[in-house]
């Protein structure tokens, strides 16, 4: 069995409303996925996180490391790539394009074993996972105190347990929209905060210090991820768990900030931090030190499914009766491709995603939707 073909699709969608998160403004969605063929016909699918076409030009220059290759032997492709460009590519684009690369080449193994990803990972503890709510972007012409209690009532109503609101846009203004939204969805749903790493240590802990009193289950990213020991700090300075890790890559930049004591909750992106051959050294570096692992979720239907193989072969730490059990962020901002690049749509029913259990990543794409929001020529 050898690989054939490396190609990469670039979608984009114009966005109704443009958005902003305290670090980032969004006028479109743009998400590029990786296409593996084999000799045999067999067809493995990834996604990179993070900007589409300097990701697409990343996996282009790894392709001659992988031409004429055994797809099939996953942890010696990853190191053999790593290596082609470790020494300017430790972290950063050169491993989110790898990321790609790994989760398609594990879809081609799954497919080619007859086995679900999450079985070769070692076998699943769960079927289906709940999903919290990402969403509450600051959006253009509208008031964010009301618009983002209003989206988070709908969320309860669709049956959610939990959700995430984005902060970072000024202490007196989040802490009325954390009030806002605590009382629209009531006493009993799950909280949690983003501020995209927007604040300084300073204003993190005074924001955090009263949040706190909205009983929040995470603060995430309160600062810039470079500062591990701001991070620290912020986790001294007040008790909200914080929660990071969606631009940390590989298990060396993972464990820094593991060994460091950087976070209660570790939220590495399978399509950023090295796809599932890396996640899953991750995973064992998470339980040295008990930290806990909610893996970051932000793309399309092929990185929700990924996302999905791994979660339901996390090992609860510690086991036992009734185990912290893994949550799937789920995003609900405008994205039309998110689903329609997949035959089946994932889609979480009363807060619950079902985990696929066919060979591979459990999913078929829709080449339709490839071309219909093919990403126009630079
Ligand atoms: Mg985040």
């Amino acid at each position: 069995m050898k690989i054939i073909a490396v190609r990469t699709h670039l979608l984009e969608h114009r966005l109704a409303v443009p958005f902003e998160s305290a670090s980032a403004r969004f006028d479109r969605r743009a998400h590029v996925l990786v296409e593996i063929e084999c000799d045999d016909g067999t067809v493995g699918w990834g996604e990179c996180l993070g900007p589409a076409r300097p990701n697409a030009a990343v996996v282009a220059a790894y392709s001659p490391w992988l031409i004429g290759q055994d797809p099939r032997q996953t942890e010696r492709l990853w190191a053999v790539l790593y290596n082609a460009l470790r020494d300017q590519g430790q972290r950063g684009l050169a491993i989110t394009a790898l990321s790609g690369i790994d989760i398609a080449l594990w879809d081609i193994k799954g497919k080619h074993y007859g086995a679900s990803v999450s079985m070769l990972l070692g076998g699943r503890w769960r079927d289906s996972v709940r999903a919290y709510a990402t969403g509450s972007f600051k959006r253009d012409g509208v008031d964010r105190v009301t618009d983002n209690a209003l989206e988070m009532a709908e969320r309860r109503a669709q049956g959610f347990h939990a959700c995430k609101i984005k902060i970072g846009f000024g202490i007196d203004e989040d802490l009325r929209v954390i009030r806002a939204v605590r009382e629209a969805i009531g006493d009993e749903m799950r909280l949690m905060i983003d501020a995209n790493h927007g604040y300084t240590v300073t204003e993190a802990i005074r924001l955090g210090k009263a949040a706190a009193d909205y009983d929040i289950d995470w603060f995430e990213e309160p600062v810039v991820p470079e500062q591990l020991s701001a991070y620290r700090e912020v986790r001294a300075g007040q008790p909200i768990p914080v929660a990071g890790g969606e631009t940390w890559h590989t298990r060396y930049g993972m464990w820094r900030a593991i060994e460091s004591r950087a976070v209660d909750i570790l939220q590495p992106d399978l399509c950023g931090c090295g796809g599932f051959s890396e996640i899953a050294k991750i995973a064992s570096l998470a339980t040295l030190h008990g930290v806990r692992i909610v893996p970051h979720v932000w793309g399309t239907g092929v990185h929700l499914a990924a996302a999905l193989q791994f979660m339901a072969a996390m090992t609860p730490d510690p086991v036992r009766v009734n185990p912290v059990e893994p949550i799937m962020e789920f995003d609900r901002t405008e994205n039309p491709f998110r689903q329609a690049v997949l035959k089946t749509p994932i889609e979480a029913v009363s807060g619950v995603v079902a985990i696929p259990d066919a060979p591979g990543l459990g999913i078929e794409i829709n080449r339709g939707a490839l071309a219909q929001f093919k990403m126009p020529e630079a």
